[in-house]
């Protein structure tokens, strides 16, 4: 007898955020031992307390308290060496509007990926919130925000994690 494969439907879950075509990324505590060199980084931010964020032009949104992944790159001089020292520096004038919640909450760590691609970062986490559209994705055709909630509970998206 054939069993009724119908039942109910199976729980959500998210997608492997995994970059298949990516480094694995090396998850850093500190600027040492990141290379000096162009390429994307995803950094983890932690907001203890509700932070208010408005984008420009655009009602203000209140972030949760909880986890965040924000994915960026820098290829300027030091590439991702010296944008990770600035994002775990304390004190630094805001700038851009990561630097908001860098300073208002803590961050353990970042993934980085030498001759990445941020927004290839952001594919890589599809299916994770958008808590903010627009944040830090306003010259990017592909990615509606470039900073996602951490699902409570979900895995690590990269190795090395605490
Ligand atoms: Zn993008």
């Amino acid at each position: 007898m054939r069993r009724d494969r119908r039942g109910p439907p199976a729980p959500f879950v998210l997608p492997p955020a995994r970059a298949g075509a990516l480094d694995p990324g090396m998850f850093c505590t500190s600027a040492e031992g990141v290379p000096g060199v162009g390429g994307a980084y995803a950094l983890v931010v932690e907001l203890d307390a509700p932070l208010a964020v408005a984008l420009p032009g655009r009602a203000a949104v209140t972030l949760a308290a909880g986890r965040y992944v924000y994915c960026g790159s820098a290829r300027g001089p030091g590439g991702i060496r010296a944008r990770v020292g600035r994002h775990l520096k304390r004190g630094k004038t805001v700038r851009w509007h990561i630097d908001r919640l860098t300073e208002a909450g803590r961050v353990p760590g970042v993934w980085v990926f030498p001759g990445g691609n941020e927004c290839a970062l952001v594919a890589a986490l599809a299916g994770w919130p958008v808590p903010l559209p627009g944040f830090g994705s306003s010259d990017c055709a592909a990615c509606s925000s470039h900073l996602l909630g951490w699902p409570p509970g979900a895995e690590a998206p990269w190795g090395g994690w605490r």
